[in-house]
């Protein structure tokens, strides 16, 4: 089964009577092993999306399945289970918890997942060296600067090796070195077979990845799979 899948799905804001359509049917099979860049404009529905797609928007209609299994129709403890098992988000609230270090962090949801404290220590000095981290492994988040924190939490969101990696802008708020280091973590990860789903403005994040589906208006204009020649090594 793919990793992800969505079926006609809709989502129409209602706020203050006014419904605002901001997903219009859309379908997307993301598959096992598969790095799936989401573009568009400011407004187009990126966001709603790929909130939908993690369970943290509600959908108006139609289907998400993950892991071949429905998704949309779980409570919030069905979806905070599977976000726990399957799931690793890097969303714009970053989400640190703030009376724990940054090893902490991101070690918890490794713990969490069942492997052991060395593995999870292992995979957390692994994760914070690629992105530069590894002398804030003590720090807390209050005193990271907002391009840390959003390191932090991305390498808390692949701590556990999820199913699938959800991103929402993953360097927005970062300098291009930092940037880079992302950039090199995605690019590893991806060539150990994490399925990544992520929205970003950024060409040279969508330049690795395997497929830019674009959202106008809601609905994908353009799937399209990238010629190996045009991708990055
Ligand atoms: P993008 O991520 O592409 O910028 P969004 O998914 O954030 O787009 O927004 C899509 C549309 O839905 C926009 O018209 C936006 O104003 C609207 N929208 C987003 N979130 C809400 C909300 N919580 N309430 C009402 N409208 C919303
Ligand atoms: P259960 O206790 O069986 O898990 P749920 O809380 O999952 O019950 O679902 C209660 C009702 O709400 C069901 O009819 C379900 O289809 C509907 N529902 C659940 N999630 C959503 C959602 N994201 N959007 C719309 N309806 C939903």
């Amino acid at each position: 089964a793919p990793v992800v899948r969505a079926v006609n799905l809709v989502k129409i804001y209602q706020t203050g009577g006014l419904p605002v359509p901001a997903v219009r049917g859309v379908d997307l099979t993301v598959e096992a092993g598969e790095f799936v860049a989401i573009m568009g404009p400011s407004g187009s529905g990126k966001s709603t999306l790929v909130h939908m797609l993690g369970g943290l928007d509600t959908r108006t209609s139609g289907e998400i399945w993950l892991d071949g299994r429905r998704a949309d129709t779980l409570s919030e403890s069905g979806w905070a289970v599977l976000r726990r098992e399957k799931i690793g988000f890097v969303f714009q609230f970053f989400n640190l918890v703030a009376n724990m270090t940054v090893a902490d962090n991101v070690e918890l949801p490794a713990l969490l997942g069942g492997v052991s404290p060395r593995q999870a220590r292992e995979r957390r000095e692994y994760l914070l060296g690629e992105l530069g981290l590894t002398d804030r492994a003590g720090a807390s988040p209050a005193q990271l600067s907002g391009g840390e924190q959003q390191r932090v939490a991305l390498a808390r969101a692949l701590a556990n090796q999820p199913r699938l990696l959800l991103a929402d802008e993953p360097t927005g708020n970062l300098d291009s070195r930092n940037t880079r280091d992302v950039l090199r973590l995605l690019g590893q990860v991806h060539g150990q077979g994490q399925t990544i789903a992520l929205v970003t403005h950024d060409a040279r994040v969508a330049s690795m990845a395997d497929r830019v589906v674009s959202l106008l208006d809601g609905q994908i204009v353009d799937d399209g799979a990238i010629p190996k020649s045009r991708r990055r090594p």
